[in-house]
């Protein structure tokens, strides 16, 4: 089977291949760490993640980079205002990120190198275009001449006309030749305070565009396999992208563009500007959530997976909306999937279930080869559950599960394991000994309402010789 992935340079469905060999060289543009990220933020990262996994589970070999933005306008701002040095600040949030990714099961890509620690690798990419007459000094920045690069649109698909257009009408705002010309470096000004680099090209810091080339190709070389983004980066962050490092190094920057569409909310893009986004604390701690508009205190948290679910289970390249219903949904699907775990476990796989796992196999497989069909590679993931429950499902379907799992991430092993009591949570420990107490004070009824409780949970118990296990249900 081919692998095939949507090229935004081409518009076009291509077969993938990496430059060499077996290793993929891929790059994600990261946060800027100057609050929290969004839920929109996350579908790019749970887009960026189903690619990786996917491409691990096809045998590929990944050297994966994501960048961590802690230096830009919003960054020094808020670091001003709030009296903290730059880099405490965006520790604190590169700090939170990491634990989101983790809640939301996202794999840790290979690096994640931070645009501080790389500002002479920027000063030497501003120093080649100089040099090559692609930069310009203005008087506030150094910038990039978008005319001096013919093929500047091309990813955008941008015409020629269209630039002009917007040259003609802001011109005058800029110290620049052109509307479109960017800022490579930025000449300190007061606002800065004690945010500068005195370097060879001047005393100031980077622009946000040239971080991403100076970043993926110190570790990735000139040529990428993979760049990905949400598509509100194509025009005009991953457009300068490729001028800058084009420009740079005379060899093709990326050799397939992905781009995830938007989560929505009431039609419109999530996001920081607008107002209507949701945290992911906001989802877990019950603090509001599409459900609740205006932030109003809800009894209880999502679930992360459902979350994770959710922006999972429609296509990257398609709009997402973000709703209570779509949520509670989610949460069904998931819980469907863990149901089917916990019953294999203990199961016995019956006639047949070796032909099913392996068609489902084969047409997840077939799904995610088509440009990471993931609504209908789980379309075919529940109608394996359905039809191995028939057949009678044990260690052959929980085997095929899994490995599902591996590309979808919902922490499905974590469900129906027998445990020890030791090994729960402080609260169902809590609530397994205190039956324990009343079973040996034979209080039968107090323990059974427990034992109850805990069913309400997701939680059930079983007696054995050496003492009460459990397992989640949900
Ligand atoms: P930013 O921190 O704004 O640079 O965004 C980080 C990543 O999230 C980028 O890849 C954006 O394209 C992506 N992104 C921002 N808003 C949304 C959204 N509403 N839906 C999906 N992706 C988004
Ligand atoms: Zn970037």
């Amino acid at each position: 089977m081919v692998l095939r992935f949507y090229n935004t340079l081409t518009r076009k469905k291509e077969e993938f291949r990496p430059q060499s060999g077996n290793e993929v060289r891929m790059y994600s543009c990261g946060p800027t760490v100057y609050d929290y990220a969004h839920i929109g933020n996350f579908r790019a990262y749970v887009a960026t993640d189903i690619i990786r996994r996917y491409l691990k589970y096809r045998g590929f070999k990944l050297k994966h980079i994501m960048n961590i933005t802690d230096v830009d306008d919003k960054t020094i701002r808020n670091s001003r205002e709030q009296g903290m040095p730059l880099s405490k600040y965006t520790e604190k949030y590169t700090k939170i990120f990491f634990e989101d990714l983790d809640t939301l099961n996202i794999e840790r890509v290979e690096r994640y190198p931070k645009a501080t620690d790389h500002i002479n690798e920027m000063v030497d990419i501003v120093g080649a275009l100089l040099r090559k007459g692609y930069a310009y000094k203005g008087k506030d920045a150094i910038y990039f001449s978008i005319s001096k690069f013919p093929s500047y649109g091309e990813l955008a698909h941008l015409e020629k006309a269209q630039l002009k257009a917007g040259a003609r009408v802001k011109n005058d705002e800029y110290d620049k030749e052109h509307a479109h010309d960017f800022a490579l470096w930025k000449l300190w000004d007061k606002d800065d305070g004690d945010v500068f680099w005195e370097t060879s090209i001047g005393k100031g810091r980077p622009g946000w565009h040239i971080e991403c080339s100076a970043m993926s190709m110190k570790y990735l070389g000139p040529t990428l396999d993979i760049h990905t983004g949400g598509v509100d980066l194509i025009f005009p962050h991953h457009q300068n992208e490729i001028a800058q490092s084009e420009g740079a190094t005379g060899k093709q920057f990326v050799r397939y563009w992905m781009h995830n569409e938007h989560l929505m909310v009431d039609g419109q893009k999530m996001s920081k500007s607008r107002g209507n986004f949701y945290t992911l604390r906001d989802l877990l701690k019950g603090k509001g959530g599409p459900d609740k508009p205006g932030n109003t205190a809800k009894p209880s948290g999502h679930d992360p997976m459902a979350i994770r679910y959710l922006l999972l289970a429609s296509h990257y390249r398609q709009k997402l909306n973000m709703t209570g219903e779509a949520l509670k949904s989610a949460k069904q699907a998931v819980d469907r999937l863990r149901e089917f775990v916990s019953n294999a476990r203990d199961g016995e796989d019956g006639e047949g279930i070796e032909g099913i796992a392996k068609k489902a196999k084969e047409g997840f497989e077939k799904a995610m080869d088509d440009d990471l069909n993931t609504p209908e590679a789980l379309s075919v993931v529940f109608d394996f559950v359905r039809e191995a429950n028939k057949a009678g499902a044990g260690s052959r379907a929980l085997e095929q599960m899994m490995d599902f799992d591996k590309v979808l991430g919902l922490r499905l092993s974590e469900t129906g394991e027998w445990k020890k009591p030791e090994d729960a949570p402080e609260e169902i420990r809590k609530l397994i000994l205190d039956r324990e107490e009343r079973r040996k004070q034979k209080d039968w009824e107090g323990a059974d309402k427990i034992r109850d409780k805990l069913g309400g949970m997701g939680i059930i118990l079983e007696d054995t010789e050496d003492g009460p296990r459990w397992k989640k249900t949900t």
